[in-house]
């Protein structure tokens, strides 16, 4: 008797562990398309972010379930979702309609490689660009710490080593908050970059 009841309890909770392992997939895939293209500054309107929206929930959806589910003709949603095949975020695949013979059916598909690509290209010119400001910010070998000018080596060089402001000895520039701000923010790239797969 006291398997039986196991088993109901099993049995009950059966949708709701497939419903969990169906969401961990999803997070494990996940990329948020639209919040993604926005960050690459690809404007997309409203109708092209439902459509994204529609695509993202399953692997292939056919146009006329898009339509359906957008309230609209099919004629009306087939312009933007050729636009997005254009930049390459959705894809589609033609086949034979069974009831009408000459008829082909497409079916979308959200590119998930094309969009966590962008993820990456989009890292790397972070990254890129931290990295400039970095060494920008490095340049500045020495300090004033009377008046906070800052020196290239040759400037300080050719200054003797005293501030042109106050006459002060200048002294090595310390590492400041900028930098090492600048620091972790590269290095948590860097690290997000070698995790991504390409
Ligand atoms: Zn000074």
């Amino acid at each position: 008797m006291i398997n039986v009841g196991k088993k109901k309890v099993k049995a009950k909770q059966r949708p709701k562990t497939k419903a969990k392992g169906n969401q961990l997939a999803r997070k494990l895939f996940n990329i948020n398309a639209i919040e993604v293209l926005r960050k690459v500054g690809w404007g997309l309107d409203e109708l092209s972010e439902k459509i994204i929206k529609s695509l993202e929930k399953q692997k292939s959806v056919s146009e006329d379930a898009i339509a359906r589910r957008l309230k609209m003709r099919v004629n009306d949603v087939r312009k933007p979702l050729y636009a997005l095949a254009e930049k390459g975020i959705a894809t589609y695949e033609k086949k034979r309609d069974p009831k009408k013979k000459w008829w082909y059916l497409y079916f979308w598909s959200l590119n998930k490689e094309r969009i966590s690509g962008l993820v990456r290209e989009t890292k790397l010119k972070e990254l890129e660009k931290l990295r400039k400001q970095l060494d920008e910010e490095r340049k500045y070998e020495f300090e004033c710490r009377s008046c906070q000018k800052k020196y290239l080596h040759e400037e300080a060089l050719e200054a003797d080593y005293l501030c042109s402001e106050c006459g002060s000895t200048l002294e090595t520039a310390r590492t400041t908050v900028t930098i090492k701000k600048l620091e972790i923010e590269i290095r948590r790239l860097e690290s997000e970059l070698e995790l991504t797969p390409n």
